[in-house]
């Protein structure tokens, strides 16, 4: 019991610092990052740093984003209940998480197949409804397309072409894109009547989009 308060403390600090203490505003976006348990989704030996301000690692050399990129990447998506969505680099599956709990319908794809299952272990048993699905993100996933909205959890040079032809007319992309000048930056694309609207937002930190898959 005094364990489930402990981190719904910890969890809302998070927010108040991190997340309203810089420039995400959306309360709707704040009550689920202060409702999801992110000390679930790391390794146990880094519970304790849950809900600090950094990527932590996940093992396979991957990580679980910083609460604050997961917080304004769900911002930027300005997506509504009940929208789909496809999640590319399920990782720990918090992320999904954050999206489920905001009342998305999610489908996430990993490349790894431990990450894969182990995020879909952890969803399922906390409840959250994501399918998770092993497969290499570069090509979407065609059989629930179109998507609403589509985040990319994981840093290109480009949108992938199968990105573009899976987002719904009116949907919204958001991904850590490599940029000329160095490092990433979040890129919002919309996809209107009259083709893609791009839209650059804050400088970022993401592993890379790897192709292929890596089997246990
Ligand atoms: N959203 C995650 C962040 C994970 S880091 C979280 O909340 O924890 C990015 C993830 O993208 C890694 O797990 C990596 O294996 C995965 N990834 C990289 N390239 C990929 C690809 N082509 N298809 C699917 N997943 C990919």
């Amino acid at each position: 019991m005094q364990n489930i308060q402990k981190w719904r403390i910890e969890a809302s600090d998070m927010v108040k610092e991190q997340i309203a203490g810089r420039d995400v505003r959306d309360p709707r976006v704040l009550e689920v990052m202060s409702s999801v348990p992110r000390h679930m989704f790391v390794p146990d030996e880094r519970a304790g740093d849950a809900y600090i301000d950094r990527p932590l690692p996940i093992g396979e050399c991957q990580t679980i984003s910083q609460p604050y990129m997961v917080a304004k990447m769900t911002e930027l998506l300005a997506a509504g209940p009940g929208m789909k969505v496809l999640e590319i680099g399920t990782g720990s599956g918090y992320q999904s998480a954050v999206l489920a709990a905001f009342g998305l319908r999610v489908w996430s794809l990993e490349r790894i197949e431990v990450l894969a299952a182990s995020a879909r272990e952890k969803l399922t048993s906390l409840n959250f409804d994501v399918t998770v699905i092993y497969s290499d993100g570069s090509e979407g996933y065609e059989p629930e397309a179109p998507y609403d909205r589509i985040i990319v959890t994981a840093a290109s040079s480009r949108i992938e072409p199968a990105w573009d032809r899976q987002l719904a007319l009116g949907g919204r992309l958001v991904a850590p894109v490599n940029v000329i000048s160095g490092g990433q930056r979040l890129l919002v694309r919309e996809k209107t009547y009259h083709g893609f609207r791009n839209a650059w937002h804050d400088y970022c930190r993401f592993v890379p989009l790897l192709t292929g898959m890596k089997g246990l």
